[in-house]
């Protein structure tokens, strides 16, 4: 992967960059002194003599030519971001990082520095960078790390980028079914990753057809690279996937390709590959190998983990499956880049949820940061999925296979969702705007229960709304949702089964919710 830094003049770019490259052991280039040699002249007298539009011409040319390679950190001029090509082509193979410096900083910087071709002529130079800046910041904001060098030594600020890009590992542990999650790790090194697993050479990837062709071929090379034989499946892309007649085809592939108890199936896509590849694994020759690598942010933060596998039957969802542990979890959150605003939305319900179940201050951090997830800031997000799986490790390590109540804490939110689901034919409202919803509507029962002060579910219904999720269902019946709740035998002689939160950070598992105040506040929710 090659590490691309960006970002306005004098912030550091390129004695950050000679540094970085050192430690993390890759090649530098800097791309404007690649032009000024071709060139035979400096990029003032280019932008002098030719213009900047000629200059913006050569660096695309130079750009491209680079961005094919891997192994690099590469420093761009301050204006390559303004061109999308650019942007694209550099993120093809690598993280792009934008360096950010005050006004001030970077006037004082620049002050002995005459060869400025941006700044030269007539005028105040410091409103000059404030102009710029602020055309500029749209286009640095597109990075997927911000970082600034104001107050940093260079050593500070590669320091920093070198914490950011390091994979934080953690660990479930469930005795021999224990297994590591790789979160950060590029799935460049998916290969480089395996072989400290006793996994044999053969290596099936199941993934779908709008993720295949996105990543199947970085993970495919990286595990070649390292002497696997690799094959490859891709699946139409939605629940219809998760059938037992996929599953069937699926056999009949991993037989193809003579699949023995060694080899491993690796899932390269959102919770539907993951579930049902994960069946197939535990089920084929009575179970092989299971790798996930996870590619939305529910995937991520959520159904990779805790070992549920499973397939739908017509008669209800994940109605056949079994608890089977992945080997290891890959989790590369710059995959979530191409996954839309709405996917987005989805897990983050699920990251709520997290946060509101058993981490106040995560919950904090959310609001805090909320512009930083949704803009996919690469910190933002390693540190949103890793605090979320903590929270589903801790539940799982307790009651790995839901036998002790334990683990019925992550279905907060879920018990009106799955009715509403079910009501709107899993059609009007998405998973992760149901379970916006339930959560709204159990958090409301805490409310009029006496447990959960309004102040927490002001919070939460403005963190949700920030989101954009709803916290609300129109044009739904609510006799249908409370007749759903009783197919799903939530409702017992009267009496209701939920999890109910105490606060933000800690919910209860109740089974004394009065009936009438569950249709009072479906009836609130769906008006
Ligand atoms: P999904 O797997 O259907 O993926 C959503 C869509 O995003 C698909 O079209 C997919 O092709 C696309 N996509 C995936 N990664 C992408 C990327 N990086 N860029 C662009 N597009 C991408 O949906 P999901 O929300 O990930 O998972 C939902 C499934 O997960 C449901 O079947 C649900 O039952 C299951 N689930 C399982 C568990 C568990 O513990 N096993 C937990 C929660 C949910």
């Amino acid at each position: 992967m090659n590490i691309i830094l960006t970002g306005f003049m004098a912030t550091g770019k390129s004695s950050i960059g000679k540094q970085l490259a050192n430690i993390l052991g890759k090649r530098y280039i800097d791309v404007d002194e690649i032009i000024e040699k071709r060139e035979g002249r400096s990029i003032s007298q280019i932008f002098a003599r030719e213009g900047e539009e000629y200059f913006r011409r050569v660096e695309s040319q130079v750009i491209k030519e680079f961005s094919g390679v891997d192994g690099y950190v590469i420093s761009t001029g301050g204006g390559a971001v303004l061109r999308k090509e650019n942007v694209q082509q550099l993120r093809k193979r690598g993280v792009l990082i934008c360096l950010k410096a005050k006004p001030e900083v970077i006037l004082e910087r620049t002050r002995d520095n005459m060869e400025r071709p941006l700044l030269q002529g007539a005028g105040d130079k410091r409103e000059k960078i404030k102009k710029l800046l602020k055309k500029r910041a749209p286009f640095y904001s597109q990075a997927d790390i911000m970082i600034d060098t104001s107050s940093l030594s260079v050593s500070e600020a590669v320091g920093k980028i070198v914490k950011i890009l390091a994979p934080e590992k953690l660990k479930v542990r469930l005795g021999e079914r224990s297994y590591p999650i790789f979160i950060g790790a590029s799935i460049d090194e998916i290969g480089e990753i395996a072989k400290d697993f006793k996994i044999g050479k053969k290596i099936l990837i199941i993934s779908d057809t709008n993720v295949f062709p996105l990543y199947g071929d970085r993970v495919k090379n990286s595990l070649e690279e390292e002497g696997y034989q690799v094959r490859w499946l891709q699946l139409p892309p939605g629940e219809k996937s998760k059938s037992l007649a996929r599953a069937r085809r699926i056999y009949n592939f991993c037989l193809e390709t003579e699949l023995d108890r060694t080899s491993s199936i690796l899932a390269l896509g959102g919770g539907v590959v993951g579930d049902v590849a994960g069946f197939v694994a535990a089920t084929f020759l009575r179970g092989i190998n299971f790798i996930m690598v996870p590619t939305t942010l529910l995937s991520q933060v959520d159904s990779s983990v805790g070992g549920k596998v499973g397939v739908n039957l017509p008669q209800g969802k994940n109605l056949v499956g079994a608890f089977y542990q992945p080997r290891f979890v890959l989790i590369d959150p710059l995959v979530l880049r191409t996954l839309s605003f709405r996917r987005m939305k989805e897990g983050m319900a699920e990251v709520v949820k997290c946060a509101i179940i058993k981490n106040g201050n995560f919950f904090s951090y959310l609001e805090g940061n909320l512009a930083g997830v949704m803009k996919k800031d690469l910190q933002t997000l390693k540190t949103v999925i890793a605090t979320s799986l903590r929270v589903k490790i801790q539940v799982v390590e307790e009651d790995e296979k839901e036998e002790k109540g334990v683990r019925q804490v992550l279905n907060f939110g879920h018990t009106i969702a799955h009715a509403i689901e079910a009501v709107s034919g899993f059609a009007r409202y998405t998973h992760g705007e149901a379970v916006a919803i339930g959560m709204i509507g159990a958090a409301r029962i805490g409310e009029e229960m006496g447990i959960f002060p309004s102040t927490h579910l002001e919070r939460l219904m403005k963190l949700l709304r920030r989101i954009r999720l709803p916290t609300g269902a129109t044009g739904l019946d609510s006799a249908k949702i409370l007749q759903a709740l009783k197919v799903d035998k939530k409702i017992r002689e009267g009496r209701l089964f939920f999890v109910v939160p105490q606060k933000i950070g800690r919910v209860h598992l109740r089974d004394d919710v009065p009936y009438a105040l569950v249709e009072k506040v479906v009836k609130e929710l769906v008006r």
